[in-house]
């Protein structure tokens, strides 16, 4: 079955623009369109998970992931203070259905 191609498919594959502030093999960081706080990101793995309902032993890697490369990321711009939070589900506030963890800080994010 085809996978149904979401915003953030588009941004993964560059079809649509975004602020990226971090990228390699595995995983994309950019800025939240509508930030919540002074720093706002959106990290999603490049390998498409819908939710972490859909994560299965095979993807159980992913999450872990995302929360380390966030955990590097804001040590490396000096952010010391953080929340990391996955929306699950549309009940839990998921409205994109692409695996992504926010990550919010009252830090600004230089750059
Ligand atoms: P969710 O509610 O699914 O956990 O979060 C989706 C987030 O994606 C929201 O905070 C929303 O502001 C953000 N968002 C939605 N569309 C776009 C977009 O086209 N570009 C960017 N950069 N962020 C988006």
């Amino acid at each position: 079955m085809a996978e149904e191609r979401t915003i953030f498919h588009k941004i993964r594959d560059k079809e649509i623009p975004a602020a990226v502030v971090y990228e390699d093999e595995d995983v994309l960081v950019f800025k939240d369109i509508h930030p919540k706080a002074p720093t706002h990101l959106l990290l999603i793995p490049k390998h498409f998970v819908a939710s972490i309902a859909d994560v299965t032993p095979e993807t159980a890697h992913i999450p872990g992931m995302l929360i380390l490369k966030a955990q590097k990321f804001a040590k490396e711009k000096g952010i010391d203070g953080y929340k990391l939070t996955f929306h699950v589900g549309k009940g839990g506030g998921q409205e994109v259905m692409y695996l992504h963890l926010h990550l919010l800080s009252d830090m600004k994010l230089e750059g």
